[in-house]
């Protein structure tokens, strides 16, 4: 199952997109909506969204989400809600 993700204001998908380097497109992303780097987070153990320590999560899925989204725990839940 796909989450729902809601995205605001961000660049029109470009024809070849699929061919775009997935993190690339997500940092990009990340600058765009939460003025920092999803991988610059992540190295830093931080969430992207809030800026607050990633470091607890509640199961494995949780922290492997945290690899791709940079979302702390909480924020996943608010995300995913
Ligand atoms: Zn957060």
């Amino acid at each position: 199952m796909e989450p729902k993700r809601k995205l605001k204001g961000v660049h029109q998908m470009e024809p070849s997109w699929k061919r775009v380097n997935m993190s690339e497109l997500m940092d990009s992303l990340a600058k765009d909506m939460f003025g920092r780097t999803r991988t610059g987070a992540i190295t830093a153990n931080e969430c992207v969204e809030c800026g607050g320590p990633a470091t607890d999560f509640r199961d494995e899925l949780s922290q492997k989400e945290y690899t791709i989204s940079g979302l702390c725990q909480s924020c996943q839940d608010k995300v995913w809600g």
